[in-house]
């Protein structure tokens, strides 16, 4: 069935997809872009937009730092000023910080999660969201956000954003989640990346290339990292046998959820390996198109 929306990438007419009797996404027939309105797909979201788990953040944002560090080597940038959307605890600014990089962040504390007064000292803090940066032109050489752009009122301002800020040859970096995972079409409303109420919209590789190249960027490499969130396939098992559902921080908002999430991991580690679209999200390098 047709919605009257369009894809908010492509404009095509967006389909609805039934996930149950009453949760239903708008997927893109052109691009795969699934959008996710939150009344038409609650979902048992849980109730706050945190609901990871500090050590396992800590454990795929080092391969995140290492997979970024590879990417802008591969690609002769070595960054002198660099900005992140939506930093959170601010681990990898910490890390650029001990490169000797400027380092910019912009943080809309929507998570509250932690960050300490001497990291605020040593960057430049942009207190907005990342649709109200204002940038000077040609200013940074990296432009980086780990799972943001999925939360974003408007993407592709940001994209906008990122292009005009970016000097010649500068990078983007994005980690999000895969809106044509079969993690999606396998656990349906118990897939753990419809638990947090503020996940608006999946990209597919189609979707996010297409809005970057509109945006201004080429050497557009997609990848599906099979080092991020590594509990979504053990997580949503929990969520279909009902665990955590409609809670304040979701399945692993507890230590049971937690020991069980541990023990299946490796199962479904094992999966990821050898069914690559299992693997939940998308990671994306670009650099800015030259004119
Ligand atoms: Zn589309």
């Amino acid at each position: 069935m047709s919605s009257i929306t369009a894809c908010e990438i492509c404009k095509t007419p967006l389909n609805i997809w039934q996930l149950d009797s009453e949760n239903e996404l708008d997927l893109c027939p052109s691009c795969n872009h699934v959008e996710r309105d939150m009344k038409r797909c609650p979902s048992g979201a849980r109730r706050h937009p945190w609901g990871g788990v500090g050590a396992f953040d800590r454990f795929r944002l080092a391969l995140t730092w290492r997979s970024q560090a590879r990417a802008l080597q591969k690609r002769n940038v070595d960054p002198k000023d660099l900005l992140e959307i939506g930093f959170g605890a601010g681990i990898l600014l910490e890390r650029h910080l001990t490169e000797g990089r400027n380092v910019q962040g912009s943080e809309a504390e929507m998570l509250e999660r932690p960050v300490g007064d001497d990291l605020l000292q040593r960057i430049v803090h942009h207190k907005v969201c990342a649709e109200d940066l204002s940038l000077a032109p040609e200013s940074i050489d990296l432009f980086y956000g780990v799972h943001v752009i999925e939360h974003l009122l408007d993407p592709c301002k940001v994209f906008a954003t990122a292009a005009k800020s970016l000097r010649p040859n500068g990078v983007i970096h994005f980690v999000t989640p895969a809106g044509d995972s079969l993690g999606l079409k396998f656990f349906g409303t118990a897939w753990w990346n419809l638990e947090d109420p503020t996940h608006i919209r999946f990209f597919s590789p189609d979707s996010l290339k297409l809005a970057l190249s509109k945006a201004g960027f080429d050497r557009i490499e997609i990848r599906r990292p099979w080092w991020d969130s590594l509990g979504v396939e053990s997580a949503s098992l929990l969520r279909r046998l009902g665990l955590g559902n409609n809670s304040e921080h979701g399945a692993l908002g507890n230590s049971f959820g937690r020991v069980l999430l541990l023990m299946m991991m490796p199962l479904f580690f094992v999966l990821r390996t050898f069914v690559p679209k299992l693997r939940p999200s998308l990671e994306v390098v670009a650099q800015k198109r030259i004119v």
